[in-house]
């Protein structure tokens, strides 16, 4: 081993320990920023110190790629992932990790694809039969082309669905499961076809297969369910970089990828679970996919009372337990300080105030601890759902701000979009306002009868205005 070797090697192991350190300050908001920093400090060390060994030559499977090459992919890279890092709004971040995710996987997918031509001229020069490559790096190769693939299709539906540049209900067509599982039978014994007989038939098959399993697994699915399929795609991505890993002899993907595979395989059931769903029912057929205007029947024809900020901020001024409900719409309006403002002002009346937080609230795992962290809420106000549910019954108001799907109670029956989705159970609170912008559907397209509950007061305006608008007017009370 010569001492470029030994010190790339020694950079790696610094780099999985900050991995492994990083993902576990990641636990609490508070430690979070500072986990993400350290995680991507050393995975800067482990690109130069690989660009290092690369550069030099010492390398054994990569020999002939120059520096221009890699200094140009690493520089375009970094900008490419800074500029949309810091041009993303908040409320884009999903579609951004899918993206990521997306990338992830490709590239997986695509150092398999070189890599393995590579292993046959080998072969070749060597005279010897494409079988004689040994079995473990055709299934490294066969895996990795697998799951990079579906990554790939299936994390660029999601972003689109995300996005709204393909619609977020579940699609589906005539023969359309039954195209899905064929085409994962295919990926799947394409990869035991590469094994048996190694070409570049089995690897174009396997790679269009996976491709299209990819598009046909994500599109049935919609509603509750995108967030469960985000996490797992983003497990899949690190499978898929751990394969590749296996592929090129590189420990530091195997580490980086595992490591991601198995936060994101953990995140994936936690989320699978709060949501009351199988990871595999979604796989396979869109579990909470149904009959959305059924569900959303029950809601229509009632009547919609309105309020005003100076009703909800004597409601709240005269209230002993206030529960704060935020959703998607206080992301969207950035709305996270006011929201802040409101809990202390009202702490500071002597009212016990508490945040729900459901666990796909937003549009990513942890939106609204993050937002509400940022607007220094104390930790202790921040509920999670099994915990503050039982708090609903005895609370004066439950003020609902931008959240839509996480309340109906809709997901109570069985036919529509969110069914068996566990819910905030705000229709128990004593009184409700709920600050939203219109009538206007939340992510899973349905109709929620909370809105139309006699308790609920209605407050139609942009939650930050709206939140503006009630402290204003609470702050009036106070003097
Ligand atoms: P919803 O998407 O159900 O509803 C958000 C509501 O916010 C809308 O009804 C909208 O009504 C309102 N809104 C939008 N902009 C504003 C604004 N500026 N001011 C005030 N209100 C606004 O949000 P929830 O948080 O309740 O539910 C999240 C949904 O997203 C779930 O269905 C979940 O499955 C899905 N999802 C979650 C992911 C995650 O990881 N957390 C990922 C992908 C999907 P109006 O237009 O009338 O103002």
């Amino acid at each position: 081993m010569s001492a470029l070797e030994a010190v790339v090697g020694l950079t790696y192991l610094v780099a999985a320990a900050t991995f492994v350190m990083g993902l576990h300050l990641m636990r609490s908001p508070a430690t979070a920023r500072t986990g993400n920093l350290l995680s991507a400090a050393g995975m800067a060390s482990a690109i130069l110190a690989t660009v290092a060994l690369v550069g030099c030559g010492e390398h054994f499977y990569v020999t002939g790629t120059g520096w221009a090459v890699l200094i140009a992919g690493t520089a375009v890279g970094s900008v490419a992932g800074a500029w949309g890092a810091r041009r993303v709004k908040m409320t884009a971040m999903p579609q951004l990790v899918s993206l990521f995710n997306a990338v992830g996987g490709g590239a997986a997918a695509l150092i398999a694809f070189p890599e393995l031509l590579h292993q046959f001229e080998f072969m070749e020069r060597l005279g010897a039969d494409y079988s004689a490559l040994p079995v473990s790096v055709l299934l490294f190769v066969g895996l990795d082309l697998l799951i990079g693939s579906i990554t790939f299709t299936g994390s660029l539906i999601a972003a689109g669905k995300l996005q709204g540049w393909v619609s977020g209900a579940p699609i589906s067509f005539p023969g359309s499961r039954l195209l899905m599982i064929a085409s994962g039978l295919l990926g799947l014994g394409s990869v035991v076809w590469l094994i048996v007989s190694p070409g570049v038939a089995p690897m174009l098959v396997l790679t269009a297969a996976s491709l299209a399993f990819g598009v046909l697994m994500v599109l049935p699915i919609g509603g509750a369910d995108m967030p469960v399929v985000v996490s797992l795609l983003n497990a899949f991505t690190g499978l898929a970089v751990a394969m590749s890993g296996f592929v090129v002899g590189s420990d530091i993907l195997i580490v980086a990828g595992g490591l991601v595979g198995a936060s994101g395989t953990i995140l994936t059931k936690l989320m699978a679970d709060a949501m009351n769903r199988s990871v595999l029912s979604i796989m396979v057929g869109g579990f909470g996919t149904g009959d959305a205007p059924a569900g959303a029947a029950a809601a229509s024809g009632g009547e919609v009372r309105r309020t005003d900020p100076d009703d909800v901020a004597l409601r709240l001024a005269y209230a002993s337990k206030v529960i704060i409900v935020p959703g998607y719409g206080l992301a969207a309006a950035q709305a996270q300080r006011e929201a802040g403002e409101l809990g202390k002002a009202l702490t500071d009346r002597g009212v016990t105030v508490y945040y729900a937080i459901h666990p796909v609230a937003g549009r990513m795992p942890g939106h609204m601890n993050v937002l509400l962290a940022e607007a220094d809420v104390p930790y202790p106000q921040l509920l999670e759902m099994e915990d503050v549910n039982p708090e609903f019954a005895t609370c004066d108001v439950a003020l609902v701000v931008g959240a839509n799907d996480v309340t109906n109670p809709a997901a109570r029956r069985q036919g529509n979009a969110i069914s068996g989705m566990p819910i905030l159970d705000v229709d128990k609170a004593k009184s409700i306002v709920v600050i939203k912008r219109s009538m206007g559907h939340g992510y899973a397209g349905l109709e929620n009868e909370l809105y139309t509950d006699s308790k609920t007061g209605m407050l139609f305006a942009d939650a930050k205005k709206g939140l503006g608008q009630i402290l204003a007017a609470l702050k009036e009370y106070a003097a």
